[in-house]
Parts: structure tokens; sequence; C-alpha cells
């Protein structure tokens, strides 16, 4: 036997105030009972499956203010006049019988006037079992055949369930027996009390399905009535004296490790079957009855608590013995309230102690209300209300049930006779209210950790042993009278042991020899059997550890196997995806081969078009080469022809030249012969005749280039031409007059005059942008020592930098500027990478990307001196003063000239 710690059942984990605790409400129903007579007035109807309706009867018709009352009240479920008890369990109970097999708590209590139906509805009548009969009936249905054996559970003092070993049981189970000869369990429901006998017909019967079978489970039954706020156990053994009654020992409440409510040392009587439990409710149920007649007590006021405990705990591995871990007990309980009474004290006509009484009934239900009312304000308005359940004893032992988890179920009990009008309408008001408190739903306990199906296995085992030992010809057995007779029949035989005669002193020593040697024989069997027990202890033992090691080696096996298979497992998985992934490569080689076939198609079509076109080409080549041959013969057939055509036309007209020229020549020598003969007849010699010459085609051909050769011949201009009669420079245009420091300063008369010109000695780019034209003034001594005043003009242009003009000097030289002044000039554009007006000439772009460089004139402007040697005479022109050389060349568009115009080309 396990005992250690003082708790016994496992503590339940502290149920937590947090909001988010499942939560269900207190579900109420309304049961109405038919009504007494049939000419009765009914105040209550049924006008739907949740609604009833009250009417206020005849007397009572209207209120205060004079109107008709007619209240709805809504519930859960409402069961009419013909609802039969079945039903109602069916709706009402089995899912708290359930809940109770699954380690779950409820609560199941009637309320409503004395004679509503409270205690039909609870107990019920023979042939029709209230709900009590029948949640006993449907426990014990469905757990029966997993039930420990007596004695295994055992309740502690402390509202705990302790586990007893099967040794310990079985001793207790002795002792029990022992002391009453009447079996305590009947054997059959006739057997039972006939008040309730017949309670539940077989065809009734009900069971849960889900039974965890892998339990063995203990049913505990206690009863008590709450009396006067007093609590009497009904099932206390205490032996009533009929002479002088005693009132009974009242119990106390007290709170267990779990914060659970109980009665302290309340009997708990552990029932193996519907009827033993049967009989323990009816033994309560007798004792009741008679305190209330000796007491003399209203039964109508006193509440009364059957509660039904069961304690399961999980069976070990082997599936043949409860586990001996007390911390898997598991209790749940269910208890039936048949509530007293609700009816005010004055309906009851109570008279003295038994007012008092009436009012402490009144004032536990009246406890009950303000509780509940409290409870909804702060489920509803989360006040923290302090709920008065240690007011009354009912409620400080329900306190559990609203405060921690369970399942809550009231019936409300209606009896539709206008006697009872006012009353029902509080009991309704209570109970709409009722139904508005949740209760924390309780939540699933943990499943234990061993494999399931452990009770059929051992089962299926202990059968088939049975079957085997059968075959081999039944168990051995030493209680067998056929062994026990041979055992003896082996001993020796006992002599005769009758003595007749005092003197025979043969019969006794004979008797103690074959004793004697008998004694012998069953030491030496003694001897024999412990020795054979010995070895079968220590054969047993080897086997033993044998087992366990071998138990062991199973479970190292089997964790190896687990492993090997989760290997496996993730092998699979791999293989699966490998599989995948090679399905995924073929598709795409297919695709890829697909394709490759494809190009290769297209690559031949191809090729032979290539050959096709390739021959094509050959066979024009052909051809064409063959037609260049013949062409080419056919030319130097054309050619030759027209040499011979031109020899013989040349030939054709020398002839004819050389006969004209004979023809010639012979008149002029006619000619020649008449004139000496003419001549020969004067006085003064004649001049001879100039020769005839011949004109040739070698003369024709050298005439032009001899003109060309030759200075173009000037044509005879007048000495000044009008359009530039001082300067072309002097027209309205704004001009820039460079004039460079270095040039010579000669006085002479050959300036030039322009009007509105910014005169300035090195070019600078603010003048140049105020301008549109620019002039160059350049004084020399010329070559034959006169002065010569060149200006050079340029229309302004748009120039990259200054070295684009790198050629200058050269220019320069060919315009007869002296390097010296164009390397002054060059010098002062050189602070400048980008100016206006280029000196020399336009700057624009070629087609080729370059730049170039034109001039566009120079004004020569030249004094000669009057008696100079060497001074030109122009044909056509007279002696006189001074004469102004205006010399203007323009340089042709594009065109190259050295003295007027020059261009450049830059590469880019
Ligand atoms: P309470 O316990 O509320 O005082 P009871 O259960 O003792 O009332 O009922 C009073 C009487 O009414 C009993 O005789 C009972 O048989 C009868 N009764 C109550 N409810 C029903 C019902 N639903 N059907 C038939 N009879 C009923
Ligand atoms: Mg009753």
């Amino acid at each position: 036997m396990q005992r250690g710690g003082k708790g016994k059942t496992p503590r339940r984990p502290a149920l937590k105030k947090a909001t988010n605790v499942e939560k269900d409400p207190v579900g109420v129903y309304c049961r109405i009972r038919p009504i007494c007579a049939e000419d009765e007035e009914c105040c209550v109807e049924m006008i739907s499956s949740s609604t009833i309706q009250l009417h206020a009867p005849d007397g009572l018709k209207a209120n205060r203010n004079g109107e008709y009352k007619e209240t709805q009240y809504s519930f859960k479920r409402v069961f009419g006049i013909n609802t039969n008890q079945t039903e109602l369990f069916e709706d009402v109970a089995k899912p708290l019988v359930e809940d109770l097999i699954r380690c779950k708590n409820g609560l199941l209590f009637t309320y409503g006037v004395t004679g509503s139906g409270k205690t039909y509805t609870m107990t019920g009548s023979p042939g029709e079992g209230g709900l009590l009969p029948r949640c006993l009936d449907m426990l014990f249905n469905s757990i029966g055949p997993f039930q420990a054996k007596r004695f295994v559970f055992k309740p502690d003092d402390k509202n705990g369930i302790e586990i007893q070993s099967q040794v310990d049981a079985l001793l207790e189970r002795q002792k029990r027996d022992s002391q009453q000869s009447v079996p305590k369990t009947p054997s059959s429901r006739q057997k039972a009390d006939p008040e309730f006998a017949d309670m539940i017909s077989p065809e009734e019967a009900c069971k849960c399905e889900s039974v965890d079978e892998d339990c063995c489970y203990s049913v505990f039954v206690s009863y008590i009535e709450i009396y006067n706020n007093y609590i009497y156990d009904l099932l206390e053994d205490a032996p009533f004296d009929p002479i002088r009654p005693k009132p009974p020992q009242s119990k106390i409440l007290r709170e267990d490790q779990n914060h659970t409510m109980y009665v302290a040392g309340c009997t708990e009587v552990e029932v193996k079957s519907t009827e033993e439990a049967f009989e323990v409710f009816w033994k309560g149920q007798k004792k009741r009855r008679i305190a209330n007649t000796q007491l003399n007590r209203e039964s109508s006021r006193s509440h009364s608590v059957f509660t039904v405990k069961l304690a399961q705990a999980p069976l070990d591995a082997d599936g043949d013995h409860i586990l001996q871990d007390k911390s898997q007990v598991n209790a749940s309980q269910l208890c039936l309230v048949d509530l007293a009474g609700s009816e005010r004290t004055s309906r009851t006509r109570a008279e003295g102690s038994r007012l008092r009484e009436a009012g402490n009934i009144n004032q536990s239900l009246m406890t009950l209300r303000t509780c509940i009312e409290a409870l909804r304000e702060n489920q509803m308005y989360g006040t923290n209300k302090m709920v008065p359940y240690r007011d009354s004893k009912v409620t400080h032992l329900f306190k559990n049930y609203f405060d921690g988890e369970g399942k809550v179920r009231m019936i409300v009990c209606v009896n539709p006779k206008a006697e009872d009008y006012e009353e029902t309408v509080l009991v309704m008001r209570f109970a709409e209210m009722t139904q508005e408190v949740e209760v924390a739903r309780p939540v699933d306990r943990p499943i234990y950790g061993l494999a399931a199906g452990r009770r059929q296995r051992n089962q299926a085992f202990k059968d088939e042993l049975s079957r085997r030992l059968e075959e081999r010809g039944g168990p051995s057995n030493a209680d067998d009278p056929v062994l026990l007779n041979q055992l003896i029949d082996s001993l020796p035989a006992l002599p005769p042991c009758e003595l007749v005669d005092p003197a025979d002193d043969q019969t006794l020593p004979r008797l103690i020899e074959v004793l004697e040697r008998r004694q012998h024989i069953r030491q030496m069997i003694t001897k024999q059997v412990n020795q054979t027990a010995n070895t079968l202890k220590s054969m047993l033992q080897q086997f033993d550890s044998q087992l366990s090691a071998k138990e062991t080696f199973l479970h190292d096996q089997r964790s190896k196997l687990s492993e090997k298979d989760k290997v496996i497992l993730n092998q699979k998985s791999e293989i699966e995806r490998l599989e995948k992934k090679s399905k995924t490569l073929e598709y795409k080689i297919d695709i890829l081969q697909k394709t490759t076939g494809m190009y290769e198609q297209d690559k031949r079509s191809l090729q032979q078009e290539l050959e096709g076109r390739e021959q094509m080409l050959q066979k024009e080549l052909a051809e064409r080469r063959r037609m260049e041959q013949r062409m080419q013969g056919m030319v130097t057939d054309t050619k030759y022809k027209w040499e011979k055509e031109c020899e013989r036309r040349v030939n054709a007209k020398q002839l004819e030249m050389q006969n004209k020229l004979w023809v010639k020549d012979e008149k002029l020598k006619q000619l020649k012969a008449i004139v000496t003969e003419n001549s020969s007849g004067g006085s003064h010699p004649a001049e001879p005749p100039p020769k005839p010459e011949r004109p040739s085609r070698e003369r024709d051909r050298n005439g032009p280039q001899e003109r060309s050769a030759s200075p173009t011949p000037r044509p005879t201009v007048p000495p000044v031409r009008p359009r530039h009669r001082r300067s072309r420079s002097a027209g309205g245009e704004k001009w820039v007059d460079h004039k460079p420091s270095s040039n010579l300063d000669l006085d002479t008369v050959m300036q030039p005059i322009i009007p509105n010109a910014i005169k300035v000695s090195t070019p600078n780019e603010k003048a140049l942008s105020k301008c549109h034209k620019y002039v160059l003034r350049h004084q020399e001594l010329a070559s034959d020592g006169e002065i010569e005043t060149k200006l050079i003009k340029v229309k302004r242009k748009i120039a990259r930098s200054v070295r684009d003009f790198d050629d200058l000097p050269s220019i320069a030289s060919d315009l007869k500027i002296s390097s010296h002044t164009s390397a002054v000039f060059w010098s002062s554009l050189g602070p400048f990478d980008c100016f206006l007006c280029p000196p020399q000439g336009d700057v624009f772009k070629t087609r080729g990307g370059g730049q170039a460089v034109q001039f566009t004139d120079i004004e020569t402007l030249k004094q000669e001196c009057p008696a100079a040697p060497s001074r030109k005479r122009r044909s056509g022109s007279e002696e006189g003063p001074a004469q102004i050389e205006d010399v203007e060349n323009r340089a042709p568009a594009g065109g190259l000239s050295s003295s007027s115009g020059y261009q450049k080309r830059r590469k880019p």
C-alpha cells in the first residue's frame, strides 16, 4: 500500500480568474407540472419550446394601475405537462453524467414552490424514475465493467481519494464480509426496495459511449439534508433511540486543498451497482422521513443533496492493475439537489419554532438569490461585489460551482394553479436572473501517457492463456480432491488401532511407528516442497531479471526503431524530393532535345538553301566572265576599227590639206612670180611679203597656255573706282578699326576714313561684340619704296579657337603683312580662348567636319611718288599727279587665291 504525502487526490491548478476562461451561462429549464383538477384555474401557458406566459388569476386580474398582467419568461427550454421523465433526463441530466465520467463536476438543482414537482422531477416515483435514479443507472451502465474492486479506492477525511493495494483492499473486503452476514449487494433489481425497484424500465436504460476503458472507476455516494441551516448526514450509522430521540449531530463545512467545499466527516458509501446506490439513497430517505416525524419537521422545508462522486485512475501498462500513483487519481462529483419550497413564510401558516425554521429556510433561498444577483452584477458590469456565499450552508456548499468551474443546471418547477401565481412570478424572476450568470466551463483533464487499449489487450491475453491451459488438460490445482486422495494413498496405511484389550502393547506402538513414518515422509515432502519452492523462486527471480533485461533491451530496440523510423521517414521525404527534381529535369531535357531537333532541321534546310545559292552564284559568275570576255573582244574590235578609221580620215585630211597647201603654194608661187615680174619693173625695192605661216595643231594648243601663264590682263579700269572712291569701309555699318601699335606711322594721306569706328590697337572682345565689321590696318614701305596701306576686312564670324589660325604668319606674308605685325596681332588674341571676329577672314564649317577661313576683302591703298623711276605706267593711262591705286580683289566663294582669299582645311 502506498501511503505518503497528505494529498490523496491531485491538487487541481488554481483556477485563474482570467477573463479568457471560457464560460457558459447557468442552464435554466422550466418544467410545468400537470394541473390537479381539470376545472382548476390555470395561470401558466407554454407558448413555445422556450417561453411561457403567466396570466394573473381572476382575483388578481389587474395590477396596481388596474392593468391586466400577462408576463412572458424565456428559458433554455420549457418542458410542458406532457414531458416524461426520460425526455427530461435526456436533455438536462445526461450531459452532466457524461461530464462526470470525463472528470468534470456538475450541479443540478430543482427550484420552485412546494408541490410544484421538485421531488417528482429529482426522485420520481415507481415506474417514473426521476433524474437521480436515471443518473445512477446511466453511470453504472457506462462504467460497470470497468469498476475497481471494492476498497481499492478509499475516501480520506479531507475530500480526497486514496488508492489501496490489492492486498489491503482484499483484507478490508474480508473484514467487512465477516462483520455482516447478509451480502450487501442485491443480485437483482427485484431484491431491492420495492419503492425503487421499477423506477427505470430496462428499455429506458442508457449509457455513455465515450468511457475510457483503460481506467478503473469507483462510485461513492453521500446524502445530506440541510434543515434550518444545519447539515445532517443521512447515511450516518448512528443508533437511533426510539424512546428518547436525540436530534442528529449537524456537520460542518470545510475547504479542501483544492479550495472545494465539503461536508467534513460525511459518510461516503462505495456502491457497485444502481441497485446498491438506490438502496443507500432509500436508507437516507427513510432516515429523513423518520426524523421529520419524530422531530415534528416540515419535509418541504429542507434541502436534500445527493452527491455522486466518481473516482477514476488509469490501469498500468499491463492493463491488469490500477496504476499505484496517487497523482493519477481523479475525482469528480455530481450534486443532485432538491431544494426546499420557495414560498414565503406567511403562506405556510407556521407558528413558533416552525416559523423560525421556515424563516431560516427562506433565508437560505434568499441568500441564494442574493448570491446570484451579486454574481450577475459582477459579471455584467465588471464590479467586484462580495458574493455572500457564507451566509447560508446551501450557498456556501456550492460556492465552488459558481466561483470555480463546473456545469450548473437548474430546473424551475411550476405548478400552474392560480393559488401559486404570486409565488410563481417570484420564482420566474429569480430563474430568469439566474440564467444570466455565467460559470467557467470545466477544462478537459490531460490523458495519461500510456498506450490506449491496455485493458482489452490484457483481457485477450488472459483468455488466450486459459484456452491454452484447457488444451493441455486443465490447470493443476492443489485443492483438487483427487490429487489430495492420491497423496494420502501414497502414505503408509494406518494399522487398525482399536484397543480391545487393556494389556495390548502392540497396537499403539504399531500406530506410533506408522505415524512416525508418516511424519518422516511428511517432513521429507515438506523439505522437497520447500526445495522446489526455493528453486522455483530462484528460477522466477532469474526469469524476472531476464524479463526486465529483455524489457530494457526491448525498450532500447524500440527507441532505436523509432529513431530508424525517423531516419527512414526523412530519407523517404528526401527521395520524394529528388524524384520530383529528377522528373522536372527529365522534362527539361525532353524539351531541350525537341528544341535541338528543331534547330538541326533548320540548320539542314538553311545549308541546303546556301548550297543552292552558291551554285547559282557560281553560275552567274561564270556567265559574267563569259560576258566580260565577249565585251572585251567587242571593245578591242571596235577600238581597232575606230583607230583604223581615224588614221584613214587623218590621212585623208592630211592629204587634202597637203593638196590645198600645195595649191596655195602653187598660187603663191604664181603670185610671187607675178610680183617679181612687176618689181623688176619699179625703183623701190619692195619689202619681202610676210612668209605665209601654215597653222599647226601644236601652236593652237600652246596659245591658251601661254595666255594663262601670263598675268591676267588687267581690265582697263578707271584710276579710281567709283564704287570704292575712298574706302569700302566708309559705309554705314559699325567697324572695329584695328591699327596695331607696331605699324609704322607714316603720316600718309592714304588713310581710311571710317565713321563710327571703334579704334583699337589690340582687338578686345568688348569692342568686337559691339561691331559687325572688322578691319585690320597695315602700313609699310613697299619694295619700291612707296608707302602701302593695306586694309584687311573681314565679316564677323564665330571662331572656335586661336588654334584654327595657326597658319596666319604665312597668310600674312602672302598678303605682304609683316610677320611681326601678325605676331603682335596674334599675341593680342592670346588671352581669349574663344573670340569673335578673327582678323583674317570668315570662318565656317566645311562639309568634311573641319573649319575653313575665308578672307572676304582686302583694300590696298598705295601712294606713289611721281618721280619714282620704277613707276608703273598703265596702258591707256596718262602721266599725272600721285595716283591712288585702289585694288580690290574679291575672293570667289570657296575659291583659292593667294592674294585675296585663302582657305585652310583642318582635319577634325
Ligand atoms: P415538491 O417536491 O415540489 O413539493 P412534489 O414533487 O412532491 O412537489 O409533487 C407534488 C405532487 O405532484 C406529487 O404527488 C407528484 O406525484 C405530483 N407531480 C408533480 N409533478 C408532476 C408531473 N410532472 N407529472 C405528474 N405528477 C406530478
Ligand atoms: Mg419535495
